[in-house]
């Protein structure tokens, strides 16, 4: 199961419910839908695979994905961010760069769209 890794934030979407990630670049866009990705909170931003110091808050069942410019983000998905607080757009920019570097409104992101099948406490 892939690793589905965010930096320093929580997993806010309740079981069973449908939850959305946003990503830099189109890495996400060729998961295929129905696949289950492991949501790993992972303070280091490892590179490869996290190990047992990086919380596994449960799975997603991958339901949909959306690509385009930044700017054109559906509100109806940043509404779904898994996320709470990156419901916001500037909250939202201000994460990407947290794992990206420097965004602009022209970068292709990616909306990973899932149902949360797992929750794992702490
Ligand atoms: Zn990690």
């Amino acid at each position: 199961m892939r690793q589905l890794k965010n930096i320093n934030h929580t997993f806010d979407t309740p079981l069973g419910d449908v939850g959305c990630t946003i990503r830099k670049g189109s890495k996400w866009y060729d998961e295929s839908i129905g696949n289950e990705v492991e949501l790993r909170n992972c303070p280091k931003g490892h590179d490869g695979d996290c190990n047992s110091l990086c919380h596994h808050a449960g799975t997603g069942k991958i339901i949909g994905h959306w690509k385009g410019p930044l700017i054109n983000l559906p509100p109806t998905l940043l509404a779904m961010e898994h996320n709470v607080q990156a419901r916001d757009p500037e909250k939202l920019r201000e994460m990407l760069e947290r794992g990206y570097g420097k965004i602009c409104n022209e970068d292709i992101v990616t909306a990973l769209i899932y149902i949360r099948t797992e929750v794992k406490s702490n």
